[in-house]
């Protein structure tokens, strides 16, 4: 079986880690986001990347989510004593190494994929990882900045350094018109049994994604299942509803249902505080959508599988 899904940062690769106990013969790949990367003391940074890859290589650190287990931050302080940041992005000196080949690879005149590749060699994530493009698409976020004014800001800036505090006027995935799919993802997607959107932002990760010209189309003519990043109009953990909010989209599962809507999903899974969701158009299903422990996690990830194969049996 093949199985493509779409995949931001922590939200994404808690999920495919459910995904893969769920179906361990599937073949699965994984479109990643690129808008969230970001250029810090010369060095090519891609989050959401080497999230996926370090949680599904045994290299996360677990409670936070993101960055390197047994991390330590000595490059980081010597850096600040020379009066050199960011301070506020968090890179450990583990973590500065993967940044560090990542950057060589690309100044030597390798697409971001083939470095993906390359890193993914060591870390064996156990699915196919390829960035959304191999062009530089960033996220940028307006903001009205109490001192500076109507601004643009990297959308790391406004995550990480402002933690969402003031409201986003809009949000822009820069680049993303001109860019193109990097190689592979349209022929995975074409090839792929069914498409699951897990539970990652729908706004910054999924929409991002799908920005690329030639995903969302590809995606379409696929039996697609997405499940929920909102349980009880409430995001589980971070702050999707700043972003929700931006683009005029209530925080709910029903919102974000109809967001996707039917011309792009056929199944979309929530959790049971939201059963009473429908949409039009798209088969509707509720079950317990808390990734509490990895258990919790293959069983809906197993539900998420389910439902598609269904739909798909429905479809022929
Ligand atoms: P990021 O790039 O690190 O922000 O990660 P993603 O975009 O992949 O996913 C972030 C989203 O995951 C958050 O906005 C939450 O809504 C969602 N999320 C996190 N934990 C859970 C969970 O346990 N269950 C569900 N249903 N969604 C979750
Ligand atoms: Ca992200």
């Amino acid at each position: 079986m093949r199985i493509v899904t779409l995949a931001g940062g922590i939200g994404g690769a808690r999920f495919l880690r459910g995904l893969q106990a769920a179906a361990p013969e599937a073949e699965i790949t994984v479109i990643g986001n690129t808008g969230d990367d970001i250029s810090l003391f010369g060095l090519r940074v891609c989050p959401d990347l080497d999230t996926v890859m370090y949680t599904l290589g045994g290299g996360i650190n677990e409670d936070q989510g993101w960055g390197r287990l047994d991390e330590s931050f000595t490059v980081k302080e010597e850096l600040l004593a020379y009066g050199v940041g960011p301070g506020w992005f968090g890179l450990g000196d583990r973590d500065f190494a993967t940044h560090i080949v990542r950057t060589q690879m690309l100044a030597a005149g390798y697409p971001l994929s083939a470095v993906t590749e390359a890193l993914c060699d060591r870390w064996k994530p156990g699915v196919r990882l390829i960035p959304m493009t191999d062009d530089q698409v960033e996220t940028h976020v307006v903001v009205d900045d109490p001192d500076q004014g109507r601004r643009a800001i990297h959308f790391q800036e406004w995550w990480v350094r402002l933690r969402a505090s003031i409201p986003a006027q809009s949000i822009a995935a820069v680049g993303a018109e001109e860019s193109k799919p990097a190689p592979g993802v349209v022929e995975a997607i074409e090839a792929a049994d069914v498409v699951i959107f897990p539970p990652s932002n729908p706004v910054v990760s999924i929409g991002t994604i799908l920005a690329v010209p030639g995903i969302r189309a590809a995606v379409a003519t696929k039996t697609v299942v997405g499940v929920s990043p909102i349980i009880g109009d409430a995001p589980v953990r971070g702050m999707a509803d700043a972003c929700l909010t931006a683009i005029g989209v209530e925080t709910s599962a029903q919102a974000v249902g109809e967001l996707y809507g039917p011309g792009l999903i056929d199944g979309w899974l929530v959790d049971d505080a939201d059963a009473a969701v429908r949409v039009d158009g798209v088969e509707v299903r509720s079950r317990p959508l808390l990734m509490s422990d990895p258990e919790a996690t293959a069983a809906i990830a197993q539900a998420a599988l389910d439902l598609a194969l269904e739909l798909k049996e429905l479809d022929k």
